[in-house]
């Protein structure tokens, strides 16, 4: 489903990616640790295409993402290239990024209706089935500020998935949330986990989240995996040094 070839990554003279190799299957909920500034991040935002790689190509679903085919070669994509590829892939950021001008319908049928091309009536019949999932079915037209973080954060998860993504990145969802609401969120993502078979990439520093919803645990130091595993393996009997100290300090 995803497949990191030899991918480079820099900003000015900092390597933050090293000829990163990785693949992920269709289905994998794959959840990347390490250290704050590791890279982790990175990867997400190459997948949603909001950066370039400097090397290497990144695929998804046998198609290059970073690049697209001329005949034979891979030439540097094309925004229209993009786009279509960017249809793929939701992602839920750390902090929400609801259009706070819109109710939590509208947010949600938006690209529905002008990205894919759904009548309003699909889309909104839609949304509602989504609104249920994520347990906000009264708040259809509340405004984002009359949310807490929390529900704001399910009517982002809602909002991704209304588009009906191939693969789901998450980026520290409940980061920016009070610890009390970070409950509702993660037993959300773990219901889409039960009931879908989304491929998902998670990064999370809730190692509890990690262990229960995903199936691979890739640790990541200065731009490299160190070691990957099931979370029992990583979580109960990391082989690297670097994993033990790094699980140590957030554990
Ligand atoms: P992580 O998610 O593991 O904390 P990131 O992928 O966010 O790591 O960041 C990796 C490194 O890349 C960090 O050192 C960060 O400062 C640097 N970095 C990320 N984005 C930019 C940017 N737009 N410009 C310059 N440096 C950046």
């Amino acid at each position: 489903m995803i497949r990191f070839d030899k991918v480079v990554k820099q900003f000015g003279d900092h390597v933050v990616l090293d000829h990163l190799d990785f693949e992920v299957a269709r289905g994998d909920r794959v959840t990347l640790i390490g250290p704050s500034g590791s890279g982790k991040t990175t990867i997400l935002r190459l997948l949603m295409t909001l950066e370039k790689v400097n090397d290497g190509v990144v695929w998804v679903e046998g198609e290059p993402l970073s690049h697209q085919r001329k005949g034979e070669r891979l030439v540097p994509a094309s925004e229209k290239y993009l786009r279509t590829m960017r249809k793929r892939i939701g992602m839920v950021f750390q902090q929400f990024n609801l259009f706070p001008n819109m109710t939590v319908v509208e947010n949600i049928t938006e690209a529905p209706i002008h990205v894919l091309g759904q009548s309003k009536e699909s889309a909104v019949r839609r949304a509602r089935e989504l609104l249920e999932l994520v347990g906000l079915a009264e708040k259809e037209n509340a405004h984002p500020n009359q949310l807490s973080g929390g529900q704001q954060q399910r009517v982002a998860i809602a909002r991704a998935l209304a588009m009906d993504p191939d693969i789901l990145l998450l980026d520290e969802v409940t980061s920016a949330l009070d610890p009390e609401l970070v409950a509702d969120v993660l037993d959300v993502l773990r219901q889409i986990a039960r009931d879908t078979d989304i491929t998902m990439l998670i990064v999370t520093h809730e190692m509890k989240f990690a262990k229960d919803v995903s199936n691979r645990v890739l640790m990541f130091d200065k731009g490299k995996i160190v070691e990957e595993g099931t979370p029992e393996q990583i979580f109960t009997a990391p082989e690297h040094e670097r994993t033990s100290r790094f699980l140590k300090a957030v554990l």
